[in-house]
Formats: structure tokens, sequence, C-alpha cells
């Protein structure tokens, strides 16, 4: 995407992480962690609203945007693969085949264990959305043996693990707090004017924004879609 990004002109900074946005009437400088300033006429912000907690305003956001944020539960999740020479268990009947390869035999305490191979199944890999204290490649092999009758060794297995604790004692990855989720009842009612109205020249996307499929990357597809309309509006 960054690459497709530059082909198009953009300048991109990967590994950058925002401190400040300050806001004025004639623009927006957007202060990094290292000390840079950028100006812009307008700014999209598209990020989790948790992690909107990680860059300070000045001036401050009202109160409803802070709390949209704050308000937000976080949590830690993985990914765990597990991956076999062939996807063996797509030729037996156990299994409902659905387009795009995508299967779900059993959903367990654990989780839905899917297969996301390549359309060939070669290689084959299971794969589990789940927390990190249930899973390892040893119970990934278990669960490839029973649920999916595979009688071949794994060749490989790969995890990556996302989020902050409820408490912050643990911390995966700093800049994403937590994993698909939604806020709770009565977030919308109460903070809904920091969901996502403009603030002056910085807009806000983000899956947690969408109209449709908030939490999923379809959402942080369309909503990104609308926020470049509002900032095009505005440009004129
Ligand atoms: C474990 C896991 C599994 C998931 N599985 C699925 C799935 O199977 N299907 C699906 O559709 N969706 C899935 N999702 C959800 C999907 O990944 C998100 O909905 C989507 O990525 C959200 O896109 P976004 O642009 O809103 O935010 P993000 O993708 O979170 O992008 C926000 C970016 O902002 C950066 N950032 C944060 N703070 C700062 C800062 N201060 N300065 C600069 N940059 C900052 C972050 O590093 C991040 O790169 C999953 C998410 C997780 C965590």
């Amino acid at each position: 995407m960054a690459e497709k990004a530059k082909d198009g002109g953009a300048q991109v900074f990967l590994n950058t992480p925002v401190a400040t946005m300050h806001h004025s009437t004639d623009g927006v400088v957007v202060e990094t962690k290292g000390g840079q300033k950028i100006s812009a006429e307008r700014v999209i912000i598209a990020m989790g609203s948790k992690d909107r907690s990680t860059i300070a305003h000045n001036p401050p956001l009202d109160s409803e945007y802070t709390a949209w944020s704050s308000g937000w539960p976080q949590f830690i999740s993985g990914k765990f693969h597990i991956v076999y020479p062939e996807a063996t268990w797509r030729t037996k009947t156990t299994w409902c085949n659905i387009s795009l390869g995508v299967c779900c035999p059993t959903s367990t305490q654990l989780g839905a264990f899917m297969d996301v191979s390549e359309p060939s199944g070669k290689p084959g890999i299971i794969m589990v959305l789940s927390k990190p204290e249930a899973v390892n490649r040893q119970t990934m092999e278990d669960i490839a043996r029973f649920a999916f009758d595979v009688k071949e060794p794994s060749i490989e297995y790969h995890e990556k693990v996302w989020g902050h604790a409820a408490d912050n004692t643990t911390v995966h990855t700093p800049y994403t707090h937590t994993c698909v989720g939604a806020p709770p009842p009565g977030q919308l009612s109460k903070y809904g004017k920091g969901w996502r109205n403009a603030i002056g020249r910085v807009h806000w996307a983000g899956s947690d924004t969408a109209d449709e499929w908030m939490f999923y990357i379809n959402g942080a597809i369309q909503s990104g879609q609308r926020a470049a309309s509002e900032v095009k509006a505005a440009l004129g």
C-alpha cells in the first residue's frame, strides 16, 4: 500500500508515530514523536478509537472525543497458524467447503479454526484467532489431528499477538490497543459527538467510524472513502 501511495506521488513516513496535532484556523501541524513537524491543510486520522489516545491535541479535544476513546475496550488476541505440506482435509467430507476455500469444521472454546490455505491447498494452513494463553504449536497440532484428521507432521508454526491487557500490565503492540471489538452499550448515545465528527480541519477515518462492517477491514476501507470525500468537499 505504501509503495502504491509513493507511486502516486505521496510522501510516506513509516514507523513515525505522531505525538501531537496542532490545530489552527489556517491549517494543521502534525508533530511526530521524533520532533518533526509536517504542515497540512487537512488531516485524516485513520486509527482505532482506543489508539486515538496516543495522539495529544493542541488545543485539547472536547470531552466527548476523549470519552469516546477511553470508553472503548482493549484486550489481547492473536492469530496462530499451523502449516502442512498440503490441505489434505479438503478432500474429506467433514468439511464445509465454502467459496475461497474457507472452512469452519468446528468451533471450540479456543476459537473458530479456519482453512486459510491458498486455493491450490499447497501448503495447507489452519488458523485460529484466540487468546495467546490458550494456544501453542502443540494445541494446533492436536486440533489438526483430531478435528481435521491430519496424519502428517506440521512443517511450520507462526503466531502474532496484538493488543494491550485491560489493565495495561501487558502490551504486545503499543500502537494497536485491541482486536475486533465493539464499544459498550450507551457509548454512541452518550459520546456520539466524539465518534467521527470532523474537528476543524481534522477528519476521522478508521474501521470504528464506518457505516457498515465496523471493526473489520471492509469498514476501514469504507470509512477511508467517506473521510476522503469530506476532505475533497472541504477543499472545493
Ligand atoms: C488479531 C486481529 C485479527 C483480525 N482479524 C480480522 C479478520 O479476519 N477480518 C477482518 O476484516 N478484520 C480483522 N481484524 C480487524 C482489522 O484488522 C481492522 O478492522 C482494520 O485493520 C482496521 O483498520 P484501521 O485503518 O481502522 O486501523 P489500523 O489497521 O489499526 O491502522 C491504524 C494505524 O495507526 C497506527 N497508529 C496508532 N497510533 C499512531 C500514532 N500515534 N501515530 C502514527 N500512527 C499510529 C497503527 O500503528 C496502525 O498502523 C483483525 C484485527 C486484529 C487485531
